[in-house]
């Protein structure tokens, strides 16, 4: 059994603890083809969990969702979150109860949706104290098992890239 997030702290925060890109709380196993294309954009998208879906389209629209199986679009320009290779409504951002950070560059939106880290939160982290302890705190959050990435974060797995990359990009824009 996958079971990534039991890896070491500091493997966890450089999120190199997924096996085959997996993360273990990516469980849920279906026949559908691993990858799809967004309807829309055309981007080669992931599986998502039907308990991801469920969890955060917005309740109005919660009786859209089909027996099917939904796909995630991390496209940046794309509005479509969730759609499904199957003839069915897709969902875009406005169905969806968070700001999706692939998709949002505001300072408001969070990089990890489970222990609130926006971009303005790392920012001022940086600001004041220089570096940034966001990865690891989270790292030691997922391995104690308080981790709900699967359901809170729109692409139904670990945030750990976002934060590192959005780490990365506000470092270089203060180097600029
Ligand atoms: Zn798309």
């Amino acid at each position: 059994m996958n079971t990534c997030c039991t890896s070491p702290i500091e493997t966890i925060a450089a999120d190199k603890h997924k096996v085959n890109d997996e993360c273990c709380l990516v469980a849920e196993k279906t026949e559908a083809p691993v990858t799809a294309k967004c309807p829309v954009s055309g981007t080669l998208s992931r599986k998502v969990q039907r308990r991801t879906v469920e969890h955060l389209i917005k309740s109005e629209r919660r009786d859209v969702i089909e027996n099917v199986q939904y796909y995630y679009c991390a496209e940046p320009t794309c509005e479509v979150v969730y759609f499904s290779g199957e003839n069915v409504p897709y969902f875009t951002k406005n169905n969806v109860s968070v700001k999706v950070f692939a998709k949002e560059p505001g300072d408001d939106v969070n990089a990890c949706y489970c222990f609130d880290w926006t971009r303005k939160r790392i920012q001022e982290e940086l600001v004041n104290t220089g570096k940034s302890t966001a990865s690891l705190q989270i790292a030691r959050e997922i391995k104690a098992g308080t981790c709900a990435c699967d359901v809170k974060n729109p692409k139904g797995e670990c945030c750990l890239g976002d934060v590192n990359s959005a780490v990365k990009e506000i470092i270089s824009k203060k180097s600029q």
